[in-house]
């Protein structure tokens, strides 16, 4: 996808407050390793400008969702350990290991499929971190008999090493602990199965790190938190303040004004009441701007102004106070004077959670730091 660099449509990445949070977490857990997760384009901030910031942060190592975004940081020249978060295919595992990458494995057969390509192409170990279903239903062994026979199989293996054992929480961040509690005490019972703990026990993202600091582990897969944003959304206080990385800024390419009864965008489905002062932005739901998010308002000049019609595909309308020129800044996330609108607004009234809005920013939004 072509990246709109000359539109004045931009996503800002404040990369000190990326630094700062990770300080902070490295604070809260001095003796934990921390891996920066950078999977989906850093949630859409941007790979490798957060690899970058994560780097000089010293953070452990990286968390990446599949093989080519693990590629594409050994491409750029990072040399810190590399955990692939999906199943990746046994057919992949020699590339994977030639650029030593650690990948999760979730059943024998996997490792067992692996070891002779591994063999065959005469490759350095293959690093696994042993992948346990606790309760996310997702990727992972079940059975402790199951996880001590593959680990077994691992062991004999020549090509294959456990660096890990891990599992992921569904409700870390939920102020019930009830699920969380049966999960971690299934994860303890798969552990005493192994014959042998592996280099790296993990169970935290980042809600685990800021609700469940007692939940022992030895590194954390520091995501959302990174970034800014609270992983419960609005359901529980942060333990320190975060500091949101993303914002989202445009202008005013073109106003106008319109009588009652005018209409705007498609449909014909917002008519104006009186005269008034219509912006048009350059930013839609190829932008990833959702359609839904007709109703909400961003800010001018630190007021707030509708948006008004149907969003399309790569514009959208707003109503202004008065007549405004072209060139005019749009907030649409961030502060414009004492005003703030945030990820979790946007995600709120478009009836979802920040992850998705922030991943949802295609490529063609140009990103740049701050
Ligand atoms: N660990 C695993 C296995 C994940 O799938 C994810 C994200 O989806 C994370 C860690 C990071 O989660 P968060 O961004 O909530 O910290």
């Amino acid at each position: 996808m072509v990246t709109a660099d000359l539109r004045p449509t931009q996503v800002l990445v404040n990369e000190q407050a990326i630094f700062e949070n990770i300080q902070q977490a490295q604070r809260l857990a001095p003796h934990t390793r921390i891996f920066a997760v950078v999977k989906a384009d850093a949630y859409g901030h941007g790979l490798l400008r957060v690899a970058r910031i994560a780097h000089l942060a010293k953070v452990s190592g990286f968390c990446v969702a599949v093989l080519e975004e693990a590629l594409a940081l050994r491409q750029a020249h990072f040399t810190e350990p590399i955990l692939v978060l999906g199943i990746v295919a046994p057919e992949l595992a020699p590339l994977a290991a030639v650029h030593d990458i650690s990948v999760p494995v979730g059943d024998e057969a996997w490792l067992k499929a692996a070891e002779p390509l591994l063999a065959k192409a005469d490759t350095p170990v293959l690093k696994v971190h042993l992948a346990v279903d606790s309760g996310m239903g997702r990727i992972g062994f079940r059975q402790p008999q199951a996880i001590a026979k593959a680990a077994a199989f691992a062991d004999a293996a020549p090509h294959l090493l456990v660096e890990g054992l891990f599992t992921h929480f569904a409700t870390a961040d939920e102020a019930d602990t009830q699920y969380f509690d049966q999960q971690s005490a299934r994860f303890n019972t798969m552990l005493q199965a192994l014959p042998k703990r592996p280099r790296f026990v993990h169970v935290a993202n980042s809600a685990t790190s800021l609700w469940h600091q007692k939940t022992a582990s030895d590194m954390i897969r520091f995501g959302v938190a990174m970034y800014g944003l609270n992983p419960s959304g609005r359901a529980l206080p942060e333990p320190y303040p975060l500091k949101p990385a993303l914002s989202l800024v445009s202008q005013i390419v073109f106003a106008k004004q319109i009588h009652a009864g005018d209409a705007v965008s498609y449909g014909a489905t917002y008519h104006a009441q009186q005269d008034e002062w219509i912006g048009t932005v350059p930013m839609g739901y190829a932008d990833g701007w959702l359609r839904r998010m007709q109703g909400f308002s961003v800010l001018v000049d630190g007021q707030r102004c509708e948006i008004v019609g149907r969003v399309c595909m790569d514009q959208f309308m707003i109503r202004l106070p008065h007549e405004y020129p072209f060139g005019t800044p749009v907030v649409l996330v961030g502060t414009s004077k004492a005003a703030t609108i945030t990820l979790q607004d946007v995600a709120d009234y478009a009836s979802t959670i920040h992850y998705e809005i922030a991943c949802n920013l295609t490529q063609r939004v140009v990103r740049r730091s701050i």
